[in-house]
This record gives C-alpha cells, sequence and structure tokens, in this order.
C-alpha cells in the first residue's frame, strides 16, 4: 500500500510540475504577443503575430514531446488565418495530402467517414500519451507459413490473431491447439468488431475440458466471395482500438490466472459494432466439438503434417484467383493510351478524339469515387453492377443500363485495380450493351493504380 501511494504522489508532482510549465510558456507566448501590440483575446489563437515560435526559446524544462506539439499546435493557429485569404491562388487539385489518402484509405473508403468525414478529422487535434518504453518488441518479418508456424509459436506464452484472412485464422488455431496455447483471436471490418478466446484452457486434444478451438465455432470456412478484406471493405481505425485493446485485457486475464483445468468462464464471442446501440453483444459458445479436425479425439492435424507443408489452407478456404476466361487483348486499353485517347489522337484508329467521343464507367463504389476520380467519369458501383442477372427486359431495364444504352458512344470501364472492370465488361456485353458487338466495350488495364502510375502521379493513392 506504500508503494502505491508513493507511486500516486511522484505521479501527482510530475503532472503538477508540467502543468506550471505549460503555465508559464503560455504566459511566455502571451507576453511576447502584447509585446508586439497585437494581443488577440480569442482563447484558442495563442501566437498571431508574425514571429515564428519554433525561432524563440520556449522550452522552459517542458519535456519534448509535450513541446513538439505545442509549438506545432501554436504554428498552425500562426499561419491559419492568413492561409484562407491566399487559398484560391495555390489550392491543391485535391483536399488532402498524397500520402494521406494511403494513410486513411482504409476509413476513407467507408461510407460513415469518407473524404468530408476525413477532413473534419484532420481539423481535429488530440493529445496522444507517451508509449511504454519497458516493452521489448520482437518482429517476425517472414509470413507466417503451415511450415513455420509451429517452431515460431512454440516460443511464446500465448498467441494474440489479428489476421484477415481464414487461411490464417485456421492455422493459427491449429498450431495453438498442437502447442497447448490458448488463442485470443479478433477481427475487425468496417464499423464491426468479434472476440474469442479459443483453446482456454489449452488441454491436449480429445480432452473435453479443454476451451474450443477456432475450428470448433467456424467447422468450415466462409464461400471465398464473402471474405472482405480490410483494403476493400474499409475499416475504422479505433474499430481496430476497441478490439485491440479487448485482445490486450483478455491477453493479461489469461496470462495473470493460475494455470487450471476447467474453463474459468464459459467460452463467449464478443460482438462490437460501432454504430449499435447497444455496442457490445456477447453470445455463448459450445464447448469443444466432438469431432473437431483439431481439438477432439478425430484430430487430424499433426505438427507432422503442418511441418511438411501437406496441408494447404488457401486451398482448405478456397480462393478467388483470377478469372479463368480473362477479356481479349483488343477488349483492355492501357491507361497511358486512354490517356492519349483523351487528349486526342485514338490509339487504335489514329484519328482524333477527345473525351466526350467516349463514356468512362468507373466501377468504383461511390464513397471511393467521391474521394477522387478521373474527369468526366461517371459512377456505376460494382455492387449494382453485380446485383443486375441476366438480360434486362425492357419493363424492368436498370437505370443504370438505361442510362448507358441511351447513348453509342464506346465505353471504357475503369476500378481500382482492374479486376472489377473485366468482369463489368463482360456483364456489360452480357446484358447486351455492346449493341451485338458494334459498339465498343474494353477496361483500362490495372484501373486507377496504373493511371497513378503511368498518367497523374498526383491521383491519390488511398
Ligand atoms: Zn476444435
Amino acid at each position: 500500500m506504500t508503494s502505491v501511494i508513493s507511486a500516486l504522489r511522484k505521479q501527482i508532482a510530475t503532472c503538477e510540475a508540467t502543468l506550471k510549465d505549460l503555465r508559464q510558456q503560455l504566459a511566455e507566448a502571451e507576453h511576447n504577443q502584447r509585446e508586439q501590440g497585437k494581443i488577440v483575446p480569442q482563447k484558442r489563437r495563442l501566437a498571431t503575430d508574425p514571429v515564428n515560435p519554433m525561432d524563440h526559446d520556449m522550452n522552459f524544462g517542458v519535456p519534448d514531446q509535450f513541446r513538439d506539439e505545442i509549438f506545432s499546435i501554436l504554428q498552425q493557429e500562426q499561419t491559419a488565418p492568413d492561409a484562407a485569404s491566399t487559398v484560391a491562388e495555390d489550392a491543391p487539385k485535391w483536399p488532402l495530402e498524397k500520402n494521406e489518402y494511403k494513410r486513411y484509405g482504409r476509413q476513407l473508403i467507408m461510407p460513415e467517414i469518407g473524404l468530408k468525414g476525413q477532413l473534419r478529422l484532420k481539423d481535429a487535434r488530440v493529445l496522444i500519451t507517451r508509449l511504454n518504453p519497458n516493452v521489448t518488441l520482437v518482429p517476425h518479418t517472414s509470413r507466417l507459413s503451415p511450415e513455420t508456424a509451429v517452431s515460431t509459436f512454440k516460443q511464446y506464452d500465448l498467441v494474440l490473431d489479428c489476421t484477415d484472412t481464414p487461411a490464417s485464422r485456421y492455422l493459427i488455431s491449429d498450431t495453438c491447439v498442437l502447442l497447448g496455447k490458448t488463442l485470443v483471436s479478433a477481427s475487425a471490418l468496417r464499423i464491426d468488431g468479434q472476440m474469442m478466446v479459443l483453446n482456454n484452457p489449452p488441454l491436449p486434444a480429445g480432452d473435453p475440458n479443454g476451451g474450443p478451438c477456432y475450428r470448433c465455432v467456424f467447422p468450415k470456412p466462409p464461400p471465398p466471395e464473402s471474405v472482405v478484406s480490410c483494403g476493400d471493405g474499409g475499416i475504422l481505425g479505433p474499430v481496430v482500438g476497441v478490439m485491440g485493446v479487448l485482445q490486450a485485457l483478455e491477453a493479461i486475464k489469461v496470462l495473470t490466472h493460475k494455470p487450471t483445468t476447467t474453463p474459468a468462464d464459459p467460452p463467449s464471442l464478443l460482438l462490437f459494432s460501432a454504430y449499435s446501440n447497444p455496442m457490445f453483444r456477447s453470445i455463448r459458445l459450445r464447448s469443444r466439438k466432438a469431432k473437431c479436425a483439431a481439438c477432439s479425439t478425430h484430430a487430424t492435424i499433426s505438427a507432422e503434417a503442418l511441418e511438411s507443408g501437406s496441408l494447404d489452407y488457401v486451398q482448405f478456404c478456397g480462393s478467388l484467383l483470377p478469372d479463368n476466361n480473362p477479356l481479349a487483348p483488343e477488349e483492355r486499353i492501357s491507361a497511358k493510351n486512354y490517356a492519349q485517347l483523351r487528349s486526342g489522337v485514338n490509339p487504335f484508329t489514329g484519328t482524333v478524339s477527345k473525351k466526350e467521343s467516349h463514356l468512362l464507367v468507373d466501377v468504383r463504389e461511390k464513397v471511393q469515387f467521391e474521394l477522387c476520380n478521373i474527369d468526366g467519369s461517371i459512377n456505376v458501383p460494382f455492387s449494382t453492377v453485380s446485383a443486375t442477372r441476366g438480360p434486362t427486359s425492357a419493363v424492368e431495364e436498370k437505370d443504370w443500363t438505361k442510362m448507358l444504352r441511351q447513348s453509342e458512344k464506346p465505353i471504357f470501364v475503369v476500378c481500382r485495380l482492374g479486376n472489377d472492370s473485366q468482369v463489368t465488361v463482360k456483364k456489360m456485353k452480357e446484358l447486351g450493351l455492346d449493341a451485338g458487338g458494334k459498339r465498343y466495350i474494353g477496361d483500362i488495364k490495372g484501373g486507377l493504380q496504373a493511371w497513378r502510375s503511368t498518367v497523374d502521379t498526383e491521383f491519390p493513392d488511398y
């Protein structure tokens, strides 16, 4: 108890010292303003005079991590009002910095955030506290495989699964069962997350008192077309944070709990949904499955099978391999040739052509289209294209096919990476939008990624 009290006293003393320093710094900043005769009463504008606070000695013993943040805030305050008057002249084409599209891409493509939401976040200011310097991180930079999983996991007491493909989830769970390790498994996508503590207690396969494994909960993998990665579906950053913190909490509980042969708590699946009320739900899980392929007496998965590479997790989970029936070369155009076509010369015929000479259909989802797009393109989301079944009759004609049928101009289809665009070209032809082969429909090879790398390097990469 004495140590707790003295630790708390110490913390309070540190905070008070920091607060004192900050007050002193604020007083100094205000004093400088008065000196310039330009004091501005608004609370948030601490330094509107032209003196650069970075040039002034304002350390006053304030810890470095605070000082840098305070200076950056002061500098923003100082430059913000003037920036507005010159913005029209030098307004960049895209509202976010180039690298921000990449950094925030996964939440930018979520309808709940989008470009507007990200811009609001960008304007916000948040103070982050220092990370624990006593933690040693040992990165394993190679990809986890059945051959390496056992030897890698052996060195650890507990495993936390933060991966995002079913194949890796089954592999991680199987390895934990084989090595008698508890697994804290969490996942997150868009605004949702789920978490469970598996193989807890981690008793040998066949012992019914052991906790269920991933295969007990999900004996069969989901159909590959239903699996969406965070890169494609988006993810709200704090959702990962919530799941990560919960995982850390469970890890602490498992690691500090005395080894036991009976479950401390009945196994459960915790579901989180950021936009639901309440945000958390819990589903009770059954105990180990009598015929589980990993943790029952009927287990067929062994360390030898894993290490020999004879278990193919990717095949078990199925994968959406590239189309067996790709588009013909004449149905495809490179981004470079397409750019040429827009600027004047048709690379196919040599005749003069302009961007009005054809239709450019962008099949990314709406929120991604709104983020950035090629001038003049039309948005028909791929989800809408995929949901359109068979050749439609005139009566049930969908809006997008009706719109495209109103013109006879050639159609070029573009997407993010050049896969969905190929599927769309085929679909459009199935739906008869090519007027029996009289109208050109093709895709831009490599999609907007190729457009960015070969035509417009300023095009945002999210
Ligand atoms: Zn199992």
